[in-house]
Formats: structure tokens, C-alpha cells, sequence
């Protein structure tokens, strides 16, 4: 057996291997796994030049795998102010002048994560309110889920949309009586006017908005956006993370993450998308998503699958209901893919062999997507698609056994139920009615139907830390007495962020678990991950983090 470059042992190994669950040192030589096993049949492996890490009784898992997050709208958030657990318009104000004094130079400023009941319940933001706590400088602030925005008037004057303007079907700039915009953005065509005046000029939102490239970039605004993104990528694996996998893509990003990979290596896998938008013509998928697949082919930066939208959020109304909201009669949302388009898409995306991820919260876009998985599957014949569904909000009863039936993979958010991560129950719990509570964000509902489970944080719309996420799944409180309980096990839950991870990639015989032969990505704990109570989850901290055989933080 060749000699260990790396040993870890005295640890709590789960490798997520069934044919041997655990152990307590493994070895790695080079980028792979090489053995595992007990410290002494382990440590007999060290020769000289050996790092050893002494886990003191960790737990150590196979590395981390964020299954849906933005990895340049992520990496840009590091500079923004985060709104997260701010309620009332002095605290608001407070946080905001505070930013704003911070950073004098900044164009547009920008605040995340604020809550739809941010000033209060019942109290709507306008920009009036935004003007009385800064009058002169644009600064704008996004919903926790980035589909809502809020502007005060310098912002929306500076981006020429004060008296409005057309933005497309689903997305709208709330105009007042007084023929004003209100303040009030929904959905990306109405926000990216005020965007494109931030650190990037909205570059990094273009993964998203449009799917295409930036026109006009600078030499020094690239190195910007590719240290920015460097810099996102050291956070992710500082989160214990070795592999992400991004919801948006477009060229510009995959050409600096393969800059970042040929200069320096990346810290962590990345898995980018073809991002298919309404506008586009069925034949791009085979021009752009299967090139690119082509061009970006590695175990460490791939470009392998296609992204849709079909829905917007609950909150807004911009999610595509099967009846009407609960608060809002004769509504059901409108879908951004008829049913038939997306089932075109569907077909010609399976028929080039390419998975499908589809961003669906409404049980009436989950349907759509179901129906066209089904579409592909009656067209080009049964095959392992693993075609995905993001976010999966709320499912009808009589969808719930389709994901199993179509092999479609739900990709689910912890971070994201109303009541859990901070999140405030309302409008969430009223628009969508009692009738479908016990069938929003359930995950065990799901899985019990044989549905495949991955976990993420959909970073930056929740905070990226995977220890945070899970300790959220664990911790989740049924909305009412007698509902049933979607918490998975501890067990379940790992896997959803591990092996289920490489499993949506189709990585499963290479990563996901600590096996010899497998690819040496690793996560060591500060403590044992099952004496810690669930509530204190978060409370644990990656100590050391390897990703293709290589220690890419250590504590
Ligand atoms: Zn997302």
C-alpha cells in the first residue's frame, strides 16, 4: 500500500457507507481516499512526510455538498449589509445609517435578508419610508428570498424607474396613486435597474436575470468580480463545504471559475448550470448547454445540467398555485413556462441527455415540471434523468408519489419554512390557507413517498452555514398541533447534504462517502455531531476541511 500523504484519526468517522458505517481514522494519499479504519491500522500507514490530524473525538464526515446556492450573488453578499433578525423601522434605521456610514463611497447600498414584516405585520414598506432613513443616497433592500425589493426614491430616480416602466410579464414595479413607484420591486426584471448600480453593476445578477454575459467589463472590473468570487469560495469551504452546486450560470462565471481553477486551484467542486430563460429558442439548449458541457468537464468545475425557472415565490404571489391563493380569490399565480413550453424544454433537455433542475415553489409549478418530466419520459423513453425540482414549497397530494414514480429529485431548503430560521410565519401561513400547511416543505412526506432528498440554503437567500441548515432541518415545528412532523433523522439529514449531494451530480460511486478509492473530500467537526442536542447543532464548527485530497481551511 503507498504511503499516507494525510491521516485522520482519533475521530467519530460516518462515512455514509453502509458496507462499513463507521470508523475511527482514515488515510488519504494524493487526491483520493486510500484507507480507513482503526487508528492503529491507520496510523501504520504514516511514513515520513505524513500530516496527521487529530480529530480529539470529532465526528468527521465526508465533505460537505451545498446542493443549491449562488455562487457570485453569494460572494457579493459578503459586502452587503444583512438585514437578517431586524424588526422596526429604529432598528431598520439604525443598521442601515450605521452601513451607510461605513461605507461612504459605495453607489447603490444594499440590504439583505429583510423580512416582508420587517417595519411590522401589518405595515407595507414604501420608499417613503426608506427616504426618512436615508434621503440622499440609493439604497435598496431584498426580501429574504431576493424576489422582493424595496428602493427608496434616489434609487429608483437613479435607475430611471420612479414613473415606471414595462417589465414583463410576472415581474412588476408596484406603482402608487400618485403615479409613483411605491418602492415596492417584484421579481428580477423590476429589481435589476436598481441592481445594476451596485460593486458589480449587477454582473452578478445576470446568471439569474438573463442568463447571458455582461457586455461591457472592464480588466480591473473583472479582477474585481473574480476576487470576489475567490473570496466566496474560501468562505465555502471556512463552512466545511466541498462541493456547490449553483442555480445560475452564464459564461462569465464559468470562465473565471476556471481561471481560479488553472491559477489556483478551486477550494471546492463547482457544478454550474445552462440557465434556460422563457425568451430563448428551444435550439440554445443544444448550442450553449451541450458545448459547455464539453468545455467544462472536470471533477472540480462541470457544467452539466440545465436550469429553469417556472415559478416566482408565495409572498409576492408570483408563485404558480394549483387553486387559488388562500387570501387571494380568483388567483393562482402565473406561470413564467406554459405547461406546454415547458414540457418542449423538458423533452429536448432529457433528449440531449442533460439533467433538468426547475425552480418550482407553487404545488401548480411543481405540477408543471412533474408533467414534463413525464412528457420526456414518454418521448425519449425511460432513462436515470435524476431531473430535479428546487425549492418545492407546497405539493399537491396527488403529486406527491410522482417524484418517485419519474425518479425526480427534490432539492429542499431547511432554511426556508416560515417559523424556522428566524422567519416570520406571516404572510407565508394566510396566502397559502391551512388546507395545504401539511404538505408545504415536506420533506418527510416526500421522502416516505420514495422521493430522493437533498438538503441546501439557497445562499444568499438564508445564511450559507451547513451546520446552521442542519441544525434548521432537525429543529423544525409543525405549524400547528396535529400536523405532521417533516423532520428526517439525523442520519437522513447528513446524507441529504452528503451522499444524496453526489448522488443529484451522479457522483455516487466517486464522492458522498468515505469509501478507499473515493475522492478525498473531508469535514472535520469540532464535536460529535450525534451527543450534540439538535438546537445546539449550529454550535459546532468545521475544524478542517480537504477537498481533492488538499486542506483547504483549517481552524
Ligand atoms: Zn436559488
Amino acid at each position: 500500500m503507498p504511503q499516507a500523504d494525510l491521516i485522520i484519526h482519533n475521530a467519530r468517522i460516518l462515512t455514509m457507507d453502509e458496507e462499513r458505517p463507521r470508523a475511527q481514522a482514515l488515510a488519504v494519499a494524493g487526491n483520493l481516499l486510500l484507507a480507513i479504519g482503526s487508528d492503529s491500522e491507520i496510523l501504520a500507514l504514516a511514513g515520513e512526510g505524513t500530516r496527521r490530524i487529530d480529530a480529539g473525538g470529532g465526528t468527521v464526515l465526508p465533505g460537505l455538498n451545498e446542493a443549491h446556492m449562488h455562487i457570485f450573488g453569494g460572494s457579493v453578499s459578503l459586502t452587503q449589509l444583512s438585514l437578517f433578525g431586524v424588526k422596526g423601522f429604529e432598528a431598520l434605521k439604525q443598521a442601515v445609517t450605521a452601513y451607510a456610514a461605513a461605507n461612504p463611497d459605495l453607489r447603490l447600498l444594499v440590504g439583505l435578508s429583510a423580512d416582508y414584516t420587517i417595519l411590522s405585520e401589518t405595515e407595507k414598506v414604501t420608499r417613503h419610508h426608506l427616504d426618512a432613513i436615508l434621503p440622499d443616497r440609493p439604497f435598496m433592500m431584498l426580501a429574504p428570498d431576493r424576489h422582493t425589493a424595496w428602493a427608496n426614491t434616489a434609487a429608483l430616480k437613479a435607475a430611471g424607474i420612479l414613473e415606471g416602466r414595462d417589465v414583463g410579464v410576472g415581474n412588476e414595479i408596484v406603482m402608487g396613486e400618485d403615479g409613483l413607484a411605491t418602492g415596492e420591486l417584484k421579481e428580477t426584471n423590476a429589481i435589476d435597474p436598481v441592481a445594476e448600480m451596485g460593486v458589480t453593476a449587477g454582473r452578478d445578477h445576470l446568471g439569474i436575470g438573463t442568463g447571458g454575459d455582461p457586455d461591457h467589463v472592464t480588466p480591473e472590473e473583472r479582477a474585481s468580480d473574480l476576487a470576489l468570487i475567490r473570496r466566496g469560495l474560501a468562505y465555502c469551504a471556512e463552512l466545511g463545504l466541498t462541493s456547490v452546486q449553483a442555480m445560475d450560470g452564464n459564461l462569465y462565471q464559468l470562465e473565471i471559475l476556471d481561471e481560479i481553477e488553472r491559477e489556483h486551484g478551486l477550494p471546492v467542486r463547482v457544478r454550474m448550470p445552462f440557465h434556460m430563460k422563457n425568451f430563448m429558442d428551444l435550439d440554445m439548449i443544444e448550442a450553449k448547454a451541450a458545448g459547455w458541457r464539453r468545455r467544462f468537464d472536470s471533477d472540480r468545475l462541470r457544467c452539466d445540467f440545465v436550469k429553469v425557472f417556472v415559478d416566482g415565490v408565495t409572498e409576492s404571489g408570483t408563485a404558480v398555485m394549483v387553486d387559488d391563493y388562500a387570501d387571494e380569490p380568483g388567483w393562482k399565480g402565473d406561470p413564467l413556462f406554459t405547461r406546454e413550453h415547458f414540457a418542449k424544454v423538458a423533452v429536448e433537455t432529457d433528449r440531449l441527455g442533460l439533467q433538468v433542475a426547475v425552480h418550482a415553489i407553487g404545488d401548480g409549478a411543481v405540477r408543471i415540471v412533474l408533467d414534463g418530466y413525464e412528457a420526456a419520459r414518454k418521448a425519449n423513453g425511460p432513462r436515470d434523468s435524476r431531473h430535479r425540482i428546487e425549492h418545492v414549497e407546497v405539493v399537491h397530494p396527488d403529486d406527491v408519489g410522482r417524484f418517485a414514480e419519474l425518479g425526480a429529485v427534490a432539492s429542499m431548503q431547511p432554511t426556508h419554512p416560515p417559523g424556522s430560521a428566524g422567519l416570520p410565519l406571516e404572510p407565508y401561513l394566510t396566502r397559502i390557507g391551512e388546507a395545504r400547511w401539511p404538505l408545504a416543505f415536506a420533506w418527510r412526506s416526500l421522502k416516505d413517498a420514495g422521493a430522493r432528498i437533498v438538503f441546501a440554503t439557497d445562499w444568499p437567500v438564508s445564511p450559507l452555514s451547513p451546520l446552521s441548515c442542519i441544525q434548521d432541518a432537525m429543529t423544525r415545528q409543525p405549524w400547528k398541533e396535529g400536523m405532521p412532523d417533516q423532520r428526517l433523522s439525523l442520519a437522513e439529514t447528513l446524507a441529504a447534504y452528503t451522499s444524496e449531494g453526489a448522488y443529484v451530480e451522479f457522483m455516487e460511486d466517486r464522492k458522498g462517502r468515505l469509501k478507499p478509492g473515493y475522492l478525498a473530500d473531508i469535514v472535520v467537526l469540532s464535536g460529535d455531531i450525534e451527543a450534540t442536542p439538535a438546537a445546539e447543532l449550529a454550535t459546532l464548527r468545521p475544524v478542517a476541511t480537504i477537498c481533492d485530497g488538499r486542506i483547504t481551511h483549517q481552524a
